[in-house]
Formats: structure tokens, C-alpha cells, sequence
């Protein structure tokens, strides 16, 4: 049993400074740029998958630390760099989690490298749950997906939307309605393979933040995929529909989705880019704060900006230890009896959006512009307190975890 430690191991600390040095050199400086292009930035894309961090075997390795520090890790100092440039090196590993957490080996060893592509042809790849009448309630969700038989194909109908990398990716991961009787237990996932007839990219997104990310929907109109598309395969996916039917006969225990599992597995590391856009906004402000004069003084001469800062730094801190928590938790198999994930999630997000608006406030004038990059940063963090199940989601969960009731 290793004991209790919150030091960074040699191999952590190396792969920290590394990656901090990708987002110092490389993404922070492009970051102004893509933000107003507000296109993908694949030549960044590239350059990750040349020295490595777009990878299948960076994520994965990060992913078996076998401390859960490591994806954490690496989120934060990608998202110090710029929200919306990282989100789309790391956008395709929701796809790619999507895929581990439900599929095959067969499956994880053909579609995970096709996501990625390699460093001379950079591909990325979408996960599509959401969609425009089912975006915090799930089970709503419409996307059909019906077996024919003769052909073992599925057959895919439905709109998708605000699918990160949605339309341009090379891997879709759809999750879709196989038994519209029993609500999400009725879900499934489905490869969708690179140039499938039928799939489409309806209108992209323009944003308040992550402007470098491309949101879009995703039309589906007879997309066919061949059966071995299902992830998990069709013999899983019958038992657990039976298991899912005879519960809801007996009006039973809830059982977890699909969707919902990738969702939770993820929960942690969306703080902790909340973490990485917070400690970025806080260091400008610092920063600034005691280079700005006024009054013949260093702005952070007075309680009323220093207490700030301490306010900020003490925060960002505990929301990054709300973090690494629910990443150990989830490594050493800790049951989340708090709803831990969900809780790491949710203060690292509101962490985010006030400290970012603090730094606005500690700039004054300088902080509202597009010279400074708080504006942005307070722009980009807004998203954290919404994807991946929001704020309010995030307090049912906890909320119902800890009490045991139906609270709505
Ligand atoms: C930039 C971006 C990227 C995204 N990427 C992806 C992606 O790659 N794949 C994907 O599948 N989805 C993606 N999403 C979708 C995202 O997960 C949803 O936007 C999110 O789940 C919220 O759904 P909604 O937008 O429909 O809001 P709604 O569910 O309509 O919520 C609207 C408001 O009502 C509140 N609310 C809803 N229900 C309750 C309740 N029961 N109690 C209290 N309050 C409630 C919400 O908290 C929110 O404040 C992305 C979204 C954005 C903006």
C-alpha cells in the first residue's frame, strides 16, 4: 500500500513540465488567433501529434496512471494554454472513452487509431448524445437505430447536435434508441465509419467561447453501419435489454446507461480543465496586479485586490484537490457514494467562471479588452458550468446520491 502523498512522482513531473511547455510555446501563443478564426486549428493539431500528445498511446498512457493523476494532470496544463485549441486536441478522447468504456477489444483496436489518424494525417472523431430536445434529459433522446436483420446492419434516423467535432470527424460514436419502452436503458452506442452514406454536418455553431472547437450537428438519415458497428456487440446488448425489460416489468432499480457511464467517467477530467482556465486567468491577474500602479502604489497593495487573488488562488486549489480525488477514486475502483465526480465537476466549473471574471475585474479597463487574454478566458469558461451535464444536473446527482430520494 503506497502511502498518502500528494507529491507528483518523477515521471508525472516530467510529463507536467513537457506539456507545459507544448501549451507555453505552442497553444498559448496561437490562442488569440483560432479564437477569432474560429475554426479548428489543425496545424496546432499537427503539431501535437508530432511530438506526441495527439495520440492514442499519450491518452492511454495517461489514462493507466495508475495514481488517476494523470489525465488531470494533463488537462490542466493543456487548458492553461487555451480552452478552445486544447478541447479540440482532446475532443476526440471523449469519442475514444466512449469506446473503451463500451466496446470490444476488437473494436477498441480498429475505430481508436482511425479517430486519431497519425502526425502526416491528423483525423478527429465526435461523440454524439445530445440532441436538440434531449440535452440534459437523456432519455428523451429521439435517434433511432433499428436492426435489419437479413443485412446485420443497424439503421440509423435522427438529429444530433452540439457534437464537438460533429460532421468533421473521421469516427462519429452515436448513441441512439434500440427500445424506446424502457427510456435510457433503451440506449446504445454505434460506430458510425469514416465517409458513411447518410451522415451529415447540419449548422456549425457560432460561440461565446471555445470559439477554436467546432460544434455542430449531426444529421443521420438511413446511415447503415454494418453490425459489428455495436458497441459491446449485439449478444450484450440483448442481455442487457432483457435485464433492463424485467426490471422495468417489476418496476425496479434504476440501472446506469450507456451514455451516462461515459459521462460520468469523464466528469473529473472536465474539472480539471476548468482547474487549467482558472489558473491561467489567475496568473495574469497576479501579474498584473503588481505591475499596475495607481495611486502611486501596486494595485495589489490593497486588501480589496490582494484578499482577491488569495480568494482565487485558494479556490483553483481546492477544486483541483476536488479533482485529483475523484480521478484517484476512480482509478483504485472507489465506489462514488458522494457523487465525488460529479462534485469535483461542479465546483471546478463555477471555480472557473467566477475566477475568470475576477481577473477582468483585477485588469479594469485592460481586462475587458481582446488585447488581454482574460476576456477570453472568462469567455471560454463559461462552457464548463454547461457540457458534460450542468451545473444544476451536477447538484441533482449529488443532491440524490446523498439523500437517497427522487429530488427533482
Ligand atoms: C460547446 C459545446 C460542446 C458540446 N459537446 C458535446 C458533445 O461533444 N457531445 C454531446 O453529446 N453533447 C455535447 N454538448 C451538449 C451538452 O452536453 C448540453 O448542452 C448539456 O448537456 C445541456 O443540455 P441543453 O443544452 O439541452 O440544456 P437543457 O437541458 O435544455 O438545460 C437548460 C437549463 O435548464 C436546466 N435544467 C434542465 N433540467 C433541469 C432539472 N431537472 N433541474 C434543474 N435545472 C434543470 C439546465 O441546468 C440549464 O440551466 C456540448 C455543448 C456545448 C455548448
Amino acid at each position: 500500500m503506497a502511502e498518502f502523498t500528494l507529491e507528483l512522482n518523477d515521471d508525472q513531473k516530467q510529463v507536467k513540465e513537457w506539456l507545459h511547455g507544448f501549451a507555453a510555446d505552442v497553444i498559448r501563443p496561437a490562442a488569440a488567433e483560432w479564437d477569432e478564426r474560429e475554426e479548428t486549428p489543425w496545424p496546432v493539431i499537427q503539431e501535437a501529434a508530432k511530438v506526441g500528445i495527439y495520440s492514442l498511446d499519450f491518452y492511454a498512457q495517461q489514462f493507466f496512471d495508475p495514481t488517476g493523476l494523470g489525465i488531470p494532470m494533463a488537462m490542466e496544463e493543456l487548458f492553461w494554454g487555451d480552452a478552445g485549441i486544447a478541447l479540440s486536441i482532446v475532443g476526440t478522447g471523449l469519442a475514444a472513452v466512449g469506446v473503451l468504456a463500451n466496446g470490444t477489444e476488437e473494436q477498441i483496436g480498429t475505430w481508436i487509431p482511425q479517430m486519431y489518424g497519425d502526425a502526416d494525417d491528423v483525423k478527429v472523431a465526435a461523440f454524439c448524445s445530445s440532441e436538440p430536445d434531449a440535452g440534459s434529459d437523456v432519455a428523451s433522446m429521439r435517434t433511432r437505430a433499428v436492426y435489419d436483420e437479413a443485412k446485420d446492419e443497424w439503421v440509423l434516423n435522427g438529429t444530433k447536435t452540439w457534437a464537438t467535432n460533429g460532421g468533421i470527424a473521421n469516427v462519429h460514436v452515436v448513441v441512439a434508441v434500440v427500445d424506446p419502452d424502457i427510456g435510457s436503458k433503451g440506449h446504445a452506442s454505434f460506430i458510425v465509419p469514416p465517409d458513411t452514406p447518410g451522415l451529415s454536418q447540419g449548422q456549425k455553431f457560432k460561440k461565446h467561447g471555445i470559439r477554436a472547437s467546432h460544434t455542430a450537428e449531426v444529421v443521420l438519415e438511413d446511415v447503415r453501419v454494418p453490425g459489428h458497428c455495436l458497441l459491446g456487440g449485439k449478444e450484450k446488448l440483448d442481455e442487457r435489454l432483457a435485464r433492463a425489460r424485467e426490471r422495468a416489468k417489476a418496476g425496479g432499480e434504476r440501472v446506469k446507461n450507456v451514455a451516462m457511464a461515459t459521462f460520468e467517467a469523464s466528469r473529473p477530467a472536465v474539472g480539471a480543465m476548468a482547474v487549467g482556465t482558472a489558473r491561467a486567468a489567475y496568473e495574469v491577474a497576479l501579474d498584473y496586479a503588481k505591475t499596475r500602479s495607481q495611486f502611486g502604489r501596486p494595485i495589489i497593495d490593497n486588501q480589496g485586490i490582494a484578499f482577491q487573488l488569495a480568494d482565487m488562488r485558494t479556490r483553483i486549489d481546492a477544486a483541483r484537490l476536488l479533482v485529483w480525488r475523484a480521478s484517484w477514486m476512480a482509478t483504485t475502483g472507489k465506489p462514488f457514494t458522494s457523487a465525488e465526480g460529479s462534485m469535483s465537476k461542479l465546483y471546478a466549473s463555477e471555480t472557473a467562471r467566477d475566477v475568470t471574471a475576477q481577473a477582468i475585474q483585477i485588469l479594469g479597463g485592460n481586462g475587458f479588452t481582446r488585447e488581454y487574454p482574460v476576456e477570453r478566458m472568462h469567455r471560454d469558461a463559461a462552457i464548463y458550468t454547461i457540457f458534460e451535464g450542468t451545473s444544476e444536473i451536477q447538484r441533482l446527482v449529488i443532491a440524490r446520491t446523498l439523500s437517497g430520494m427522487p429530488i427533482r
